[in-house]
């Protein structure tokens, strides 16, 4: 299975599908195509012809963080609100793929990453001959910002452990906890949609976002009552989104993470601020190209021991 495997993978054909920016409220074509070995997440603008398009998905090109994260390459060239699908591409397992779009922000689709990963699902994934890489933490970091606080410590899996505290009662006080395995993203988290207070709306569009946003692609809360008809999709959907957001900007690392992320009232300023604190500290880091087994005593343990002798 794609998640759990020590190689690499990518889909194994181009599948396409179109929609409205959230904020821009521009229609966007989107095609996600296979890529080579070691390509990475590369998104590229086909509406613009005379410069170089390809964005690599990297925090290094990180251009804004401001209820989105849009990513910018050396030429200018950006593209926004990346999260859900690199949420996908984390969720799936999937190490190379070209996402070619035709406008400055990805599709709202319905708000969560089950879209994105339905394309994934219909393109199919296919493993490659290269070994992945992982980033195995090795001591802890911490980072805040001015609401909220996060930090990734050692483990030999990824956990993410959030907690979020709004001052709306439909959306309240609450925590979850995932684990990353085969399975576990789309089981879980793949479905919880972005989401919204009513009262910020007019502030928002005031301000040039969500401008694209309606029913159809978040959920509005307006003082203690949900707005979209059907309600919620989960009890906790919004925490559960909340981890799904921090799962996509942990992949602008460019790498899959083994850690253990504690993170209250997190941001995509405070995701992409760990990430980056993170990989500018080399000691609290390894690279690696398995992921670590349980330590087994058996013959094969025993060879080298006798060897020695
Ligand atoms: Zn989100």
């Amino acid at each position: 299975m794609p998640v759990e495997s020590s190689i690499q993978h990518t889909l194994a054909s181009s599948v396409s599908r179109n929609g409205i920016g959230l904020h821009s409220a521009k229609m966007v074509d989107i095609t996600i195509h296979p890529a080579p070995e070691n390509t990475g997440i590369v998104f590229r603008r086909v509406d613009i012809t005379n410069v170089d398009t390809a964005i690599p998905a990297h925090c290094s090109n990180i251009a804004d963080t401001m209820l989105n994260s849009r990513i910018m390459n050396n030429e200018g060239v950006t593209v926004g609100t990346v999260e859900h699908l690199m949420a996908a591409f984390f969720g799936l397992g999937i190490d190379n793929a070209i996402v070619d779009v035709n406008a400055s922000e990805l599709p709202a689709m319905d708000g969560s990453s089950a879209p994105y990963c339905q394309m994934i699902n219909e393109a199919g994934i296919i493993a490659q001959g290269a070994p992945r890489r992982f980033l195995r933490v090795l001591k802890a970091v911490t980072v805040e910002t001015d609401h909220g606080k996060a930090e990734i410590s050692p483990s030999d899996e990824l956990i993410i452990d959030i907690a979020i505290d709004f001052n709306d009662s439909a959306i309240g006080a609450s925590k979850y906890f995932y684990i990353h395995r085969n399975n576990s993203f789309e089981e879980e988290i793949s479905s919880a949609r972005t989401f919204c207070l009513y009262q910020d709306v007019t502030k928002l569009r005031a301000a040039g976002y969500a401008l694209g946003g309606s029913l159809e692609n978040a959920i509005v809360v307006d003082d203690g009552t949900v707005l979209n008809e059907g309600g919620l999709r989960y009890s906790d959907e919004f925490v559960r989104h909340k981890t799904l957001d921090c799962l996509g900007d942990l992949y602008l690392g460019g790498i899959f993470v083994l850690g253990h992320i504690t993170a209250s009232q997190p941001s995509h300023a405070l995701n992409n601020k760990l990430v980056k604190t993170l990989l500018a500290d080399e000691s609290a880091y390894e690279i690696i190209e398995s992921k670590p087994e349980p330590v087994i005593l058996n013959d094969t343990v025993r060879e080298p021991v006798a060897a020695l002798a």
